[in-house]
């Protein structure tokens, strides 16, 4: 165990791959490049609010560190720069994007492994366009407590480690509307295998430049696709690992009731990973028509129940983006039609696990459609359901009572009728130990990390800390929180800004 100073840091991404030569500087296009060289800004007053220890255990390092983690003065060893890349926005293509508020602080080869630690909210880029690359606490704190209980779901996700205020106060205008308020500043770090999205490959393609396009490949096949070499045979291999991961993470994702609320392709890593927590939430009642993402509320292109298909939408940008590396271009729809199979695959057998049979069956698409129309029959809390159902005794809706928000509209025969069936297909003894191990019984509800974020803005992160600790454990029965965590959303929390509507703005 050290200190970020006697980490061994590597800077990979900067000797492999075409970098900015002008060091910081205004926004701006910066044509050919992967990066742009970029100091951090200090904060005036960092004080360190929330940490994993677990992050950094895998990385050596002891707690501490919180003027760096803020964005001082960079340690020796790192060389600190913001990435280049492009994407799709809400299915128009927006060009250069890049860090605008992300700034890598370099790896870190712990020996086993290697990590990229990046801080977020620490200043402007050249990718900052007209924005002040600042982050605040309330995003903050749902980045910090989202990507860790993610982790703990056993959803492929991003790591935080650390949480620091600044000191600062950073002006936003919460949900567009014209109300600026200045709120307190903070700085997440977080860390992964590498912040490489979908769109750090667009970028070079949109813009004809192969060179870079070949560059950057050739840098993430090497690192982090071994197995992959730099032909077309290893290209279609590495395209396969990626629409499988994407596949898996998305399958991950409904099984747990998790809405990103930006699938941008540019918000979408190479890795598989879930990145870039912004306005995501999570299903109350089950509607599948749901975003929380109020910038998306007209086409609602990123709802629940679409993330599936967008999910094979933004593959197929990347797959337009390899293109040009691979000659026998069938072979890019066949990833397409496999990243289709691999999302149906998983999806199956996360409705299996979910309700208890050891393996699915194509009869059983037609049992779980029918529970998909009887959960949105009438208001249904989604986690509270299937947890509830791993340990019902005999197939009657009176012990599902509690998932309902209104007991008297429960349509008791059609669900009687329904469990009578699932009670017969799993043969009246449910795997309840798959069941428990699948169906999380606490989730970061929005009103649960607005009620952290709440005490927080006044200096208590007590709350923030519970539900850490809550959510390091989302599949144990934990009674002591159930009176306060085990719950449907309270009715406070219907339409207030933060639990039922969130924006980018953060
Ligand atoms: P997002 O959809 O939140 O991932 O952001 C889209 C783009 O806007 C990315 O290039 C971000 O880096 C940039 N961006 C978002 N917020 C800020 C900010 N406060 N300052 C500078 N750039 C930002
Ligand atoms: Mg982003």
């Amino acid at each position: 165990m050290g200190q970020l100073a006697e980490l061994n840091w590597l800077n990979r991404f900067l000797s492999e791959t075409p970098g900015d030569e002008e060091v910081g500087g205004v926004s701006r296009q910066v044509p050919g490049v992967c990066w742009s060289r970029v100091l951090p800004t200090p904060a005036p007053n960092p004080k360190l609010r929330l940490w994993s220890s677990e992050v950094s255990d895998y990385l050596g390092l002891e707690r501490g560190g919180a003027e760096v983690l803020a964005g001082g003065k960079p340690v020796e060893g790192m060389d600190t720069y913001a990435q280049r890349y492009g994407g799709h926005q809400f299915g128009n293509w927006a060009g250069q994007l890049g860090d605008g508020r992300a700034i890598t602080l370099g790896e870190v080869d712990t020996g086993t492994n290697v990590w990229e630690l990046q801080l977020k909210g620490s200043g402007q880029t050249p990718y900052s366009r007209h924005s002040d690359g600042k982050a605040v606490l309330r995003s903050s704190i749902r980045e910090f407590l989202c990507s860790e209980a993610m982790y703990h779901l056993g959803v492929p996700t991003t790591r935080a480690l650390s949480l620091v205020t600044t000191g600062e106060k950073v002006m936003r205008d919460m949900l567009y509307d014209g109300n600026k308020q200045l709120e307190p500043g903070a700085v997440v770090c977080r860390v992964a295998p590498s912040f490489i999205r979908l769109g750090s490959f667009q970028i070079h393609a949109m813009m004809g430049d192969k060179n870079t396009l070949d560059s950057i490949v050739e840098h993430t096949l090497k690192h982090h696709f071994p197995d992959c070499n730099f032909d077309e045979d290893g290209i279609i291999k590495w395209a396969r690992i990626v629409a499988k991961t994407t596949a898996d993470m998305i399958a991950h994702w409904m099984r747990v009731g998790f809405v990103h609320g930006v699938m941008n392709t540019d918000n979408m890593s190479i890795h598989g990973l879930t990145i870039d927590y912004g306005p995501y939430g999570w299903l109350e009642d089950y509607n599948p028509g749901w975003t929380p993402n109020t910038t998306d509320a007209g086409r609602r292109r990123y709802r629940y129940g679409s993330q599936p298909q967008i999910g094979a939408w933004n593959i197929a940008r990347f797959l337009e983006a390899i293109s040009p590396l691979v000659e026998n271009t069938d072979r890019l729809t066949e990833v397409l039609e496999f990243y289709i199979s691999s999302y149906e695959d998983s999806i199956n057998q996360i409705w299996a696990d979910k309700l208890g049979f050891s393996e699915f069956e194509p009869d059983d698409a037609i049992l779980i459609s029918e529970l998909n129309e009887l959960l949105q029959k009438v208001e249904t809390d989604m986690t509270i359901f299937f947890r509830e159902l791993g340990k019902v005794q005999e197939p009657n809706v009176d012990n599902l009572k509690f998932a309902f928000y209104d007991e008297e509209s429960i349509p008791i025969d059609e669900w009687n009728a329904w469990l009578a069936k699932w009670w017969e297909r799993v043969e009246s003894n449910p795997n309840r130990e798959m069941m428990m191990k699948t169906n999380p019984k606490y989730v970061l509800r929005n009103w649960m990390a607005q009620l952290a974020i709440d005490a927080a803005e006044k200096e208590d992160y007590s709350v923030c800390e519970s539900l850490y600790n809550l959510l390091k454990s989302p599949y144990e029965e934990q009674v002591e929180f159930e009176k306060e965590w085990y719950q449907k959303r309270p009715e406070w929390a219907r339409h207030r800004v933060g639990c039922s509507m969130l924006s980018c703005s953060s």
